[in-house]
C-alpha cells in the first residue's frame, strides 16, 4: 500500500468541519420494519424502469417490481413483503414530484425466490454481467448510473485498470467507511467480480488516509482477492472519478472525456457490495447503507435502509433531533441536496441523510466577481470558474461550452473558497442543462 500522506491530485481544497466523527464509530444498524414503503421508480440515470406490478397485487421481499426500460437502465425490486396499495405521486429528492410505488408491508418481511448463487470465478463475463444487471445496480455513491453499462465498454475502448471508490471525501458520511470496516470481505469479493466481469487484474481500493482502520482491515484480507488498497490524500474531491484515476494511476482523462478513455473504470465500494450480494447470494438491491447525522440528529448513525423509507422515519430511527434543524440534505454538503419535505424516500443513492442546525446555515449575499484567482486554484478540473460565471450570467452558453464548462463535475470547492459568494454551481448546473438541450436538437 502506499503510505504516509497518500496519493492525490491537484487543485481541491480542505472543508473546515469534515463531521465525521458524529458517526464514524457508530457500527450499521439494521433499520426495523416499517408499515410502508414508497419505492421511487425511476432511481437510476437512463430509461425509467417500467413497472410490473398493480394496485393490489401481492409482492413477496426481492420481486421484480418494474424492469429495465432499455439498455441504460435497470429493474427495481421490492425491499419488503406485501401489498402494492398504491401508485402515487410523491416529493422527490431534486425537489419535483416523481411517481412511487407504495408497498403496505405484512411484517413478514419474507424474501421471494432468489437468483441462483453464481460460481462467478468459472463463469463467463457476461454472465456477471447481466446478473448485476437483473440486481439492479447502480453506483451508490452518488451517480446511480447502471453499474453493467460501466463493465460493458463499447468495442475499441481497451480497460486494463477498475478502481473501487472508498474515499468518500464528502464531510459527515461515513456510510462506506463503516461498510469497509465491517464488511471487508464483501467489498473485497465484489471489486474481485467486477475485475473478472472487466477482464482486469489490477484493481484498486482507494481510500482516504482519514480512515485507516478501514484500510488496515480491507489490506488484512486483500491479497486473497488479488486487490490492491491504496491510501489517499484527505482532500475534496478525492473520490470524484477522474481525481481517483489520476491520483492512483498518473493517468489524466482528456476533456470531455471518459474514464474508459484512459483504460480505467470506476465503482463505488456500495456498489460492490451490492454485486457480491447479487454473484454469491443471488440478491437483489434493495436496501443501502445510509449516514443518519449531523448536530441536531440525537444519535447520528450508519442504517441499513430499505429503499422506499421515508427521510422522516430514518430520523426518527437516528433518535430523532434535538433541536429543530435548518437544512435538510441528501447526501453530503459539498455536493448533496436540500429538500423540501421530509417525506422524500430513500433511494439507491442515499448516501446520507444530513440535518444541519440553524445558526451553521448562512444566507450569503452574492457580490461581484473580484478576480481574486481562488475558484481557478481550487478547481480540480483545470476550468476557470470566475469567467465560466461571467459567460453564463450573459447567456454565452457557447464561450461556456468552449471553455469546457461540460467537464465541471459539481464539485462545489469553486463555490466554497469564493469570497464574493458567487452561485458557480447553480450557474453550472444551469449551462450544462442549456448546453444539453441544444446538443440534442
Ligand atoms: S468549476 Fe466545477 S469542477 Fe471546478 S471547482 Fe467549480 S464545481 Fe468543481
Ligand atoms: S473566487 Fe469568486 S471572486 Fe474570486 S475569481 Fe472566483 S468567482 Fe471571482
Amino acid at each position: 500500500m502506499s503510505k504516509s500522506k497518500g496519493l492525490t491530485f491537484k487543485g481541491g481544497i480542505h472543508p473546515s468541519k469534515d463531521g465525521k466523527a458524529l458517526s464514524s464509530s457508530a457500527a450499521i444498524q439494521d433499520a426495523p420494519l416499517l408499515k410502508e414503503y414508497q419505492l421511487i421508480i425511476q432511481q437510476n440515470i437512463g430509461a425509467p424502469p417500467k413497472l410490473l406490478v398493480a394496485k393490489g397485487d401481492e409482492v413477496k421481499k426481492g420481486q421484480l417490481i418494474a424492469e429495465a426500460g432499455g439498455f441504460v437502465s435497470v429493474p427495481l425490486h421490492s425491499p419488503t413483503s406485501g401489498k402494492i396499495s398504491k401508485i402515487d405521486s410523491i416529493p422527490g429528492p431534486m425537489g419535483i414530484p416523481v411517481q412511487a410505488v407504495v408497498i403496505a408491508a405484512d411484517g413478514e418481511d419474507q424474501w421471494g425466490e432468489l437468483m441462483e448463487s453464481m460460481d462467478w470465478k468459472a463463469a463467463e463475463p457476461q454472465a456477471i454481467k447481466d446478473r448485476v444487471r437483473d440486481a439492479g445496480v447502480v453506483g451508490m455513491g452518488g451517480a446511480a448510473f447502471p453499474t453493467h453499462v460501466k463493465l460493458s465498454p463499447p468495442p475499441g475502448k481497451e480497460i486494463d485498470c477498475l478502481i473501487l471508490n472508498g474515499a468518500e471525501c464528502e464531510p459527515y458520511l461515513t456510510a462506506d467507511h463503516r461498510l469497509m470496516m465491517e464488511y471487508p470481505e464483501k467489498v473485497l469479493e465484489g471489486a474481485a467480480i467486477l475485475g473478472k466481469a472487466l477482464g482486469v487484474t489490477d484493481v484498486y481500493i482507494g481510500v482516504e488516509v482519514n480512515k485507516m482502520d478501514a484500510i488496515d482491515t480491507l489490506l488484512a484480507k486483500a491479497d486473497d482477492y488479488g486487490v490492491k488498497i491504496v491510501g489517499l490524500q484527505v482532500k475534496y474531491p478525492q473520490g470524484a472519478e477522474k481525481h481517483l484515476i489520476s491520483a492512483i494511476t498518473k493517468r489524466e482523462v482528456p476533456t470531455g472525456g471518459l474514464p474508459m478513455d484512459v483504460g480505467c473504470v470506476v465503482q463505488n465500494v456500495g456498489s460492490a457490495a451490492a454485486v457480491a450480494d447479487a454473484v454469491v447470494e443471488g440478491k437483489p438491491l434493495i436496501d443501502r447503507i445510509t449516514t443518519v447525522t449531523g448536530e441536531p440528529v440525537k444519535n447520528p448513525s450508519n442504517w441499513r435502509l430499505k429503499l422506499g423509507t421515508p427521510v422522516i422515519e430514518a430520523i426518527k430511527f437516528a433518535g430523532g433531533v434535538v433541536c429543530e434543524p435548518g437544512k435538510v440534505i441528501l447526501g453530503g454538503p459539498m455536493m448533496g441536496f436540500a429538500q423540501k419535505s421530509l417525506l422524500v424516500t430513500v433511494t439507491k443513492n442515499t448516501s446520507g441523510i444530513l440535518l444541519m442546525k440553524k445558526d451553521e446555515i448562512t444566507q450569503y449575499q452574492s457580490v461581484a466577481c473580484i478576480r481574486c484567482g481562488r475558484c481557478v486554484d481550487a478547481c480540480p478540473m483545470n476550468l476557470q470558474p470566475g469567467s465560466l460565471s461571467a459567460a453564463i450570467e450573459s447567456e454565452k452558453f457557447d464561450l461556456a461550452a468552449k471553455n469546457n464548462i461540460m467537464d465541471c463535475v459539481e464539485c462545489g470547492s469553486c463555490a466554497y473558497v469564493c469570497p464574493s459568494n458567487r452561485p458557480l454551481v447553480q450557474h453550472f448546473r444551469r449551462a450544462k442543462a442549456e448546453i444539453r438541450k441544444i446538443t440534442k436538437k
